[in-house]
């Protein structure tokens, strides 16, 4: 069992303070995580931050941002949740703004003079009833929207989750090569499809911008593990990209010392 961070997780409703996963990390090898607010119940902002504050230097908090609002609103929810220990930004694109818009830019300032990151929900976002009246699009949800944040503002790590989506994933092939400030996780379902087709423009990647990150895995972890394994050695990956990838990257993001 390799030591692993998890980049991409969420609170549930029925585990708010997020007690039995961290049981379940310990069991996994699995030392930290970062976890991320979103809009639906039970993983909301207030959720992550009980979450963190019960368990210091093993969970890292991610506040959900929609930056729908107005900005001096979005700016106000990042100074306050940075204040509490936050390490990161979380955004769902998909609900129809253009991130590379100029009107952001003060949001972007803000988020690079706390020292967050930023998580992209990238590509398609699950359907459901409750959400079947919003505006919900594929198109907005790509790496090319942040394309202007991340050229301008190089102390802002962005990590595109689900490798950017499937569609889209060559604009993170792209961001990836050009700019040393983003990287991309490889969450499923769309970040483990485009490595599973082994699709081309993998082959060549520098790893030191690819993130182990699973949307809980959960007790699943161990089979995943194991998967990713075989699976980027058959594809040639060393040793040392394993350990960045399971590891390392995820340590240098979030500051955590690797002895
Ligand atoms: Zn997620």
């Amino acid at each position: 069992m390799r030591k692993k961070i998890d980049i991409h997780t969420h609170a549930t409703l029925q585990d708010p303070g997020m007690d039995k996963y961290l049981a379940v990390m310990d069991k996994h090898g699995v030392e930290a995580a970062l976890v991320h607010g979103s809009m639906i119940e039970g993983r909301q902002n207030e959720e992550v931050l009980c979450a963190v504050k019960a368990h210091p230097n093993r969970l890292y908090g991610s506040v959900y941002v929609d930056l729908l609002k107005p900005v001096p609103e979005c700016i106000e929810l990042v100074k306050r949740h940075a204040d509490e220990g936050f390490k990161s930004v979380k955004l769902f694109p998909n609900f129809g703004y253009d991130a590379n818009d100029e009107k952001y830019e003060p949001f972007w300032q803000v988020v690079e003079d706390m020292n967050l990151m930023c998580l992209i929900h990238c590509g398609w976002l699950g359907h459901s009833k409750e959400r079947a009246h919003l505006h919900i699009q594929s198109l907005t949800a790509t790496p090319f929207h942040f394309e202007v944040p991340a050229r301008r503002h190089e102390g802002i790590n962005f990590i595109f989750a689900h490798f950017g989506g499937g569609a889209s994933y060559l604009e993170t092939v792209t961001l990836l090569s050009r700019l040393p400030n983003c990287h991309a996780d490889t969450c499923p379902g769309w970040g483990w499809w485009v490595w599973a087709h082994r699709m081309p423009g993998l082959e060549g990647l520098d790893f030191s911008h690819v993130l182990y990150g699973t949307d809980n895995a959960g007790d699943g972890y161990e089979r995943d593990e194991h998967w990713w394994t075989m699976h980027l050695t058959s594809m040639g990956r060393t040793k040392d990209d394993l350990d960045l990838y399971f590891y390392g990257n995820a340590a240098r993001l979030l500051g955590i010392d690797s002895e």
